[in-house]
C-alpha cells in the first residue's frame, strides 16, 4: 500500500483527505505539532503550498504533501484568498471568519465565490509535482448547515441547491476543490 504524510492540523482537511484516499494510507506526519511551524508569506496558494510541502518535508521519511487552500470572492477582489483561515485575525475562528464576510458582503449583489485548493508534494525538500482544483459557487447571507468546516455553511453550490455545509462529506467531496487536486494527486502516485 502506497503511505503518504499530510502535512496538516486542520481535522476539516484531514478528514476529507482520508476519505478520498483509497487503496494509498495518508497519515498526518508524526510530531507534526512540535516542528517549527511554516511562515506561510506566498502571495498565492501554489507559493504556500510549495513553502510547507518543503518545510515540512525535510521531517518527513518519504513523500509528503501539503495543501494551501481558500475562498476567493470576486466582489472582494479576490479576498480572503490566500489569508482565508485569517480573515478575521490570526487566530481567527470559522464563526469569526464567517461573521466578517456576511458584513462585508452585506450589500454586495453578486455574491460569486470560488474555493481553490492546491496540493504540493515535496520529498524531503524537493518539490515533486502540484494539483490545483477549483469549484464555484456563491456566497449566502447567513449560515446553513452544520456540516464541513471553515466557509462551507455559507458556500452555496448551485448543482447541489445547497450549502456545503448541507450535503454529506462525501458528496462535498466529490466535487470540491479538495476533491478534484487530491483525486489529480493520487491518479498521478498510483500511476508513477
Ligand atoms: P490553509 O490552512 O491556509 O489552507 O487555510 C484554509 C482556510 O480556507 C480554511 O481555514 C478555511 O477557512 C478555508 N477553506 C479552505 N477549504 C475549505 C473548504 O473546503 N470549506 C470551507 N472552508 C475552506
Amino acid at each position: 500500500m502506497t503511505h503518504l504524510y499530510c502535512a496538516t492540523s486542520n481535522p476539516g482537511k484531514l478528514r476529507e483527505f482520508r476519505m478520498a484516499a483509497g487503496r494509498v494510507e495518508i497519515e498526518m506526519l508524526p510530531g507534526f505539532r512540535d516542528i517549527p511551524p511554516c511562515i506561510e508569506n506566498g502571495r498565492t496558494f501554489e507559493e504556500n503550498a510549495v513553502l510547507k510541502a518543503r518545510h515540512y518535508g525535510q521531517h518527513a521519511s518519504g513523500l509528503l504533501f501539503a495543501d494551501d487552500s481558500g475562498l476567493e470572492v470576486n466582489a472582494l477582489g479576490g479576498a480572503p484568498g490566500v489569508y482565508s483561515a485569517r480573515f478575521a485575525g490570526p487566530k481567527a475562528t470559522d464563526a469569526e471568519n464567517n461573521r466578517l464576510l456576511i458584513e462585508r458582503l452585506e450589500r454586495v449583489t453578486n455574491r460569486s465565490a470560488r474555493f481553490v485548493c492546491v496540493i504540493a508534494v515535496a520529498e524531503g525538500e524537493r518539490l515533486l509535482k502540484l494539483f490545483r482544483g477549483t469549484v464555484e459557487g456563491t456566497v449566502t447571507r447567513k449560515p446553513k448547515g452544520s456540516g464541513g468546516f471553515g466557509y462551507d455553511p455559507l458556500f452555496y453550490y448551485a448543482p447541489f441547491a445547497a450549502t456545503f455545509g448541507e450535503v454529506a462529506a462525501e458528496r462535498k467531496l466529490a466535487v470540491s476543490h479538495r476533491g478534484q487536486a487530491l483525486r489529480a494527486m493520487l491518479d498521478w502516485i498510483q500511476s508513477s
